[in-house]
């Protein structure tokens, strides 16, 4: 097994600077993944990994060696792509088989690990097959066989999920992590889907526009987000933000009050709060009803606090009625402050 390890990895493409001097270090056997909206540099950073792509400048490590200038045959990683890549030709066996023989092995040797890998992934069945004549999540299932029977210790998947129909989604989700928690090889595993991310990864690497903006437990992420991007990136509906002044340790907004972040005087705040950390009842939010959604496991509000829309999620058996007058209570504990202005948060993440 073996870590990996960016060091200021900086790409650039023509006008385009792709990855600006991007630190991540992913630990022996981790499943870290890469998560960010389109074009903020997650593939560049996989295929600099896989060596795909030169870098023009930093280090990229696995383990203790420095594999920057190393072929892609010697870093010994495998891949998953988006596009399954499995060879329409080929019978699932020898799909399965592709990586094992480029590598030389014998013949016996990759009979087992064949036979293993397609029990892991339970494609018994359909080894004779040709991939024309699997279902897409059985290609799937395929590409990731091929890619977990090599011995290799790093696995990178670039969106495996993403041309899955919704239900095969979350079924090869859960396949997927069960299949980490089993193998335990080191992942670096990029989408775009922020539940996916949730899910899954041991940590989280948000990035935005080359950059990485937080790293850690799906759980800090959600609860303690660095920035605005991130409380708006991750969460659906994502995370509410409302406009405020801190005077004399509260925070004065449109029509309320709350006590707020001390030390801040006049300072423009974003009270960041989850729609599922608001309570309908008492509180100190004075709020209008606009909409009422009943979604069955609970029921989503949108109400006007002042000028601004908040999103609430209450039970599924609401009373609330659109037009409505209601009082709002965030929990105090769930309250992430940011700094209006630079969209940072006020605590510093722990
Ligand atoms: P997506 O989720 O859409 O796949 P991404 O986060 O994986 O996006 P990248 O594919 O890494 O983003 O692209 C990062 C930036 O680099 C983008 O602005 C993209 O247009 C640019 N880029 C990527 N590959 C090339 C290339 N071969 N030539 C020129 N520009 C490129």
């Amino acid at each position: 097994m073996a870590s990996v390890g960016f060091e200021s990895v900086r790409k650039v493409f023509g006008k385009t600077m792709a990855l600006r001097d991007v630190d991540l270090l992913v630990a022996d056997g981790e499943f870290m993944v890469l998560l960010g909206p389109s074009g903020c540099g997650k593939t560049t950073l996989l295929r600099c990994l896989a060596g795909l792509e030169q870098i023009d400048g930093g280090t990229v490590r696995i383990g203790d060696r420095d594999v920057s200038d190393l072929a892609p045959r010697h870093r010994n990683i495998a891949m998953v792509f988006q596009s399954y890549a499995v060879f329409p030709h080929m019978k699932v066996y020898d799909n399965i088989a592709f990586g094992l023989r480029m590598r030389k092995k014998s013949k016996e040797e990759i009979q087992k690990r064949v036979r293993e890998g397609a029990e892991l992934l339970q494609l018994e069945p359909f080894l004779d097959r040709y991939p024309g004549q699997l279902s897409g999540g059985q290609r799937q299932r395929v590409a990731v066989a091929r890619a977990i029977v090599t011995d290799s210790p790093v696995l990178l998947m670039d969106e495996p999920l993403s041309n899955l129909d919704a239900l095969l989604r979350l079924h090869a989700r859960a396949e997927l992590k069960r299949l980490h928690g089993e193998v335990k090889r080191t992942t670096v595993y990029v989408t775009h889907d922020q539940i996916e991310a949730l899910s899954m990864g041991d940590r989280i690497a948000v990035m935005r526009d080359g950059q990485i903006v937080q790293v850690d437990t799906p759980g800090v992420i959600y609860d303690r987000p660095a920035s605005v991007f991130v409380g708006s990136f991750i969460g659906s509906p994502p995370m509410n933000f409302l406009k405020c002044v801190a005077r004399n340790g509260t925070a004065v907004g449109e029509g309320f009050e709350i006590p707020g972040p001390p030390g801040m005087d006049g300072k423009k705040l974003l009270m960041g709060i989850r729609p599922e950390s608001i309570r309908v009842g008492e509180g100190p939010l004075q709020a209008r009803v606009v909409v009422v959604e009943p979604l069955g496991s609970h029921t989503l509000l949108t109400a006007r606090v002042g000028s601004e829309l908040l999103k609430v999620v209450d039970d599924p058996d609401s009373q609330v009625r659109a037009d409505q007058e209601i009082r709002l209570a965030p929990e105090s504990h769930k309250i992430r402050w940011m700094n209006a202005e630079s969209g940072m948060a006020v605590q510093a993440p722990s």
